[in-house]
């Protein structure tokens, strides 16, 4: 692509989600978009990889809030459903509990009203109750905590942000609050275990996040055909039509910063490539530690709460087990224990909790005719350097007590079909993306690291210098990312004066 001096010239350091997004929203603009990306591809966390004719999205699996993917389409001239194939999944989620177990989770109401009854009488009429004052939530949230881009304290501690926080139920935590709607155990974990998405134990997290489980029953969970990996190869190729260049295998050594600016980049070969504005999509806490001159606010960065990593066996097998649906939740052990292993002590408990995607059986493209491609997580603490932690004990530990858990399920035969076995563990999520301590999900979301005490999308210092992605405000998660691309995009051209900022 040939190069136009007279733009104004943007770096983007890294091709996540929202660094692809921001490059995209920006080169829309005019400007002359530069994406630097260390690995040989873009997406970080929302990967894919593919071995042995077997594919497997690497990070993000779940897609939900259709609305926030398709306001990003909508940003950048496009239509999504010109790009993506969406398909409902229904049941959402197949949960099955310590003791056995098994609950399917649906938005057909008729079903999830004898489901739940058969667990505890009168749940139903107060699952109605919890997910219409969590529609409510969402409601609140989107506009005012998520979606706006906190600029001053005053914006954030005021009288009606103090109405707001007890409106969304900020200061109350979710476990708490699921105990007023459900007495049983199982329906308490049914409707709180999502928080791990957001690298957070729901006996630490806001109840606000009980939104969470109204997106997925009222608005779905959806799968595009082609995997997750497809939302960034799609936006990938928008981006490359917009005008914005990728290189590869390119990663980033410094930003190179003079007074209140910085002026550009370095690249490990010593290349400098000079900017008019840097957006640094690599995660924020590796930004401030590897590529700025300031400890001490690399220091106050590393000193916030990290969110949990995870251990990873991506398996290819010969065979296929139809007891799994696409997205399936093991909750073993003690429930509340189990979070604290792993937030509290930052290691992974005996009896982990695990989750297989099992995305074949809505799209056989992913393994070769008859195979199965299971994704299967199990969220465990970060790195620790204060603490000795045993990874590979750990990934053996869990390898086996997913097999022996599934065999109490029926499922006898795994081990003997296993074709294809790749494993990750929290130090292959830092080295590969540069993810501070490995923690998958960045900075946590406790409510002291929320809208306005959450790293802002800009540096405070350098005024050219923009913040984008998951330990960023909004936050984590691909939706949310896609909503920090929106934010930095528009600060961009505020700051540069421009009338014509993007919705
Ligand atoms: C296991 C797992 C499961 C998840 N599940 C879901 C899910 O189901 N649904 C969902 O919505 N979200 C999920 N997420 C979260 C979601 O994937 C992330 O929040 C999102 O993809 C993060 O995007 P990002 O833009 O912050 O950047 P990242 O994905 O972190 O990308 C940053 C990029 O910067 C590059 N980089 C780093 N350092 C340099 C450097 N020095 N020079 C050049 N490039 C550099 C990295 O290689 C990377 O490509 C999951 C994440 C993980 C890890």
């Amino acid at each position: 692509m040939q190069n136009n001096p007279d733009k104004p010239q943007v770096i983007v350091i890294g091709a996540g989600i929202g660094g692809i997004a921001t490059a995209a929203r920006l080169a829309r603009t005019g400007r002359q978009v530069t994406v630097l990306e260390k690995c040989e591809k873009t997406g970080g966390r929302c990967g894919r990889m593919r071995v042995d004719g077997y594919t497997f999205d690497t990070g993000a699996t779940i897609f939900m809030m259709p609305d926030l993917y398709a306001r990003t389409f909508a940003d950048l001239g496009e239509r999504m459903q010109d790009h993506l194939d969406l398909r409902r999944i229904d049941p959402t989620y197949h949960l099955t509990f310590p003791d056995g177990l098994q609950l399917q989770l649906t938005s057909d109401m008729q079903q999830m009203r004898s489901r739940l009854e058969a667990i505890e009488t009168g749940s139903f009429e107060r699952m109605l109750h919890y997910l219409s004052e969590a529609g409510h939530i969402y409601d609140l949230s989107m506009p005012k905590m998520l979606g706006r881009d906190f600029r001053s304290l005053s914006e954030f501690i005021n009288p009606r942000m103090l109405l707001l926080f007890l409106q969304v139920k900020a200061l109350t935590r979710h476990t708490s609050y699921v105990r007023r709607f459900f007495k049983d155990p199982r329906l308490q974990m049914a409707f709180t275990f999502q928080d791990m998405y957001m690298g957070l134990s729901p006996f630490e997290s806001p109840a606000t996040y009980s939104l969470m489980q109204y997106t997925e029953l009222a608005e779905g969970l959806w799968y595009p055909m082609g995997g997750m990996y497809h939302v960034t190869e799609v936006l990938t190729a928008i981006a490359e039509k917009l005008g914005v260049h990728f290189r590869y295998n390119a990663p980033v050594e410094k930003i190179l910063v003079e007074g209140a600016r910085a002026t550009g980049v370095q690249l490990a070969d010593g290349q400098v490539i000079p900017a008019d504005t840097v957006v640094a999509n690599a995660d924020l806490g590796y930004v401030y530690r590897n590529l700025l001159p300031d400890a001490s606010e690399a220091d106050r960065i590393d000193r916030k709460e990290y969110g949990c990593s995870t251990i990873m066996f991506y398996l290819g097998l010969d065979k296929q087990y139809p007891q799994l649906g696409p997205h399936n939740l093991f909750l073993c052990g003690d429930y509340r224990r189990s979070f604290e292993d792993i937030f509290r002590d930052t290691g992974m408990p005996d009896e982990p909790n695990f989750y297989i995607h099992a995305p074949v059986r809505l799209d056989p493209s992913m393994a070769p005719a008859g195979h199965d491609t299971w994704y299967v997580a199990v969220p465990v603490g970060h790195i620790n350097s204060k603490i000795s932690q045993d990874w590979p004990r750990m990934q053996a530990h869990a390898r086996a007590f997913i097999l022996q858990r599934l065999a109490r399920l029926g499922l006898t035969d795994v081990a003997e079909h296993i074709r294809t076995e790749v494993s990750f563990v929290p130090r292959d999520w830092q080295e590969r993306y540069n993810l501070p301590f490995g923690s998958t999900h960045g900075l946590s979301h406790k409510l002291t690291q929320m809208a306005y005490l959450r790293p802002h999308n800009r540096h405070s210092r350098y005024h050219n210098l923009y913040f984008v992605g998951a330990s960023t405000h909004p936050g984590t998660g691909v939706p949310t990312v896609l909503i920090s691309a929106g934010l930095a995009a528009r600060r961009i051209l505020e700051d540069a004066g421009r009338e014509e900022t993007p919705p």
